[in-house]
């Protein structure tokens, strides 16, 4: 039996939306009016190599107060008794709300553990500014998140499944599975101006758009579609990348946050930097929430043909690039025009590369030799006094390649050592042109 994890919560305060980003799927019904009569919702969901039950306690409920009220108390007091982790989600636009208290008083009772969320919390910087009176529940930890962006999600996902029990590697043949023929699906990401549009229009330019009406998707969900060599790919156009000026979205305003909402479901993000204004702390940090997203990156240097090579040349460039965003190593980079189209050709056989690796799937036994290797060369150091062991490995999951090792005192492998590991199992498969993950878990 997979853990239960429970969303608790008034209504309004984004339960289903945040079971929609957690579940991928878009079928929950995701409404303005509170008291909306919803089923509640069970999926299966998966973060990192753990897999649990999700339950959104949506549910009826009365527009009339008291009875409102109960209802509420109610649907959390069987939560608490069927779930294995309870998340209490409020409303960080809306505020702290009486209700809110009442509740977090309810669950105060429990000996399960509760994670507490702030919802809606989405501003750029992310400021404290009016959650202050949520610290007067006396509750320990909150996580701010943005269940509509996807911000801080991760994060608390992250500490959540590190609560769950492990589940058992799924068996796997010796035999590599075939190479995955489907759609790759593309962003392009970069701070206002640095081509993006001009980029998307000679990559998709004059081809077939594709309108995709997945059910409950709410925002503009245009997609441009282009076969090339027998491989599809795919752009989605959320803000608007092609009708520039027409946009009312509220989030055009935002590059990070549209940057975000772009990557979602994408297998490979272009980040463009516009190299006639040099690497900017905005680009980098655009960068940083591709590389957190996990997927697969590719750094497009663009608007060459401004650049006066005499003065900095493409190695120059590559080199500075390489200094700033250390941690997108793996991502290539090119410098193109999407201008004139200089290299742009190229582009998508790059993308091609890089998603081959990151569906990439290698058999268990040359997973175990690696490791075994990697550890005979270089043991971990002690802890306390004691030998880390390793006793079996093998990848878990793909988009991204992600590895579990099975070792006595998983807390104890060093950091450094983690990344040794991941370094050999990069070169070794090979696997240098994606994000690799690798979790150390307990042997029971
Ligand atoms: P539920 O009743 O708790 O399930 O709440 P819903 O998921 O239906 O969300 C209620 C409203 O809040 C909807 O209009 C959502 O679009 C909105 N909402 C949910 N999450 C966020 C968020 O992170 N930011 C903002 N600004 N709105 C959100
Ligand atoms: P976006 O805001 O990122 O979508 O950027 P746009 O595609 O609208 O481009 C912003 C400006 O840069 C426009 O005036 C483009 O014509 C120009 N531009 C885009 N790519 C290039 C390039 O490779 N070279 C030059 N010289 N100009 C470019």
């Amino acid at each position: 039996m997979k853990p239960v994890v429970a969303l608790v919560g008034r209504p309004n305060v984004g339960k289903s939306t945040l079971f929609n980003r957690i579940t991928k799927s878009r079928q929950a019904l995701v409404d303005d009016m509170p008291g909306v009569t919803r089923d509640r919702q069970y999926a299966d969901a998966q973060w990192e190599d753990k897999a649990f039950t999700l339950v959104d306690t949506g549910g009826f409920l009365s527009a009339d107060d008291d009875y409102f009220a109960s209802q509420i108390k109610e649907q959390l007091l069987r939560a608490v008794d069927q779930a294995d982790v309870l998340v209490f989600i409020m409303d960080g636009r809306a505020g702290l709300s009486p209700y809110d208290r009442d509740l977090a008083d309810l669950l105060r009772r429990t000996e399960k553990p509760v994670f507490y969320l702030i919802n809606k919390v989405e501003s750029l910087h992310r400021q404290e500014d009016g959650l202050g009176e949520f610290y007067t529940l006396g509750v320990d930890r909150f996580y701010k998140v943005s269940a509509e962006h996807g911000l801080g999600v991760g994060d608390f996902l992250s500490d959540l499944v590190a609560l769950l029990p492990d589940v058992p590697v799924p068996l796997e043949s010796d035999e590599p599975e075939e190479d995955d023929n489907g759609p790759i699906r593309i962003a392009i990401i970069g701070r206002p101006n640095v081509g993006k549009s001009s980029l998307a229009n000679r990559l998709f330019g004059e081809k077939r758009v594709v309108v995709n009406d997945k059910a409950g998707t709410t925002r503009d969900a245009i997609e441009l579609s282009v076969n090339r060599k027998g491989r599809e790919f795919i752009l989605k156009d959320t803000a608007g990348i092609r009708r520039k000026g027409k946009v009312s979205d509220k989030l055009e305003k935002f590059s990070i946050l549209k940057a975000l909402d772009s990557m979602e479901d994408c297998d490979v993000a272009l980040i463009l930097i516009d190299c006639s204004e040099g690497i900017t702390d905005q680009d980098i940090t655009i960068a940083g929430y591709a590389e957190k997203r996990g997927c697969g990156a590719i750094f497009l240097l663009n608007k060459w043909d401004l650049v006066d090579k005499s003065e900095k040349g493409q190695q120059a460039f590559i080199k500075e690039l390489r200094q700033e965003a250390r941690f997108l190593a793996f991502a290539p980079a090119i410098t193109i025009s999407a201008k004139t189209g200089q290299r742009c050709h190229r582009i998508f056989d790059e993308v091609e590369k890089v998603y081959k690796q990151y569906c990439h799937r290698t058999n268990t036994g040359m997973v175990n030799r690696i490791i075994e290797d990697a550890v005979y060369r270089d043991e971990p150091s002690l802890h306390k006094g004691r030998r880390i062991k390793f006793f079996y490995a093998s990848q878990v999951a793909v988009k991204p390649p992600t590895f579990v090792c099975f070792v006595n005192y998983p807390d104890a492998v060093h950091f450094s050592y983690k990344r040794y590991l991941v370094n050999q199992l990069r070169q070794m498969i090979p696997l240098t042109l994606t994000p690799v993950k690798l979790y150390f878990r307990e042997k029971t």
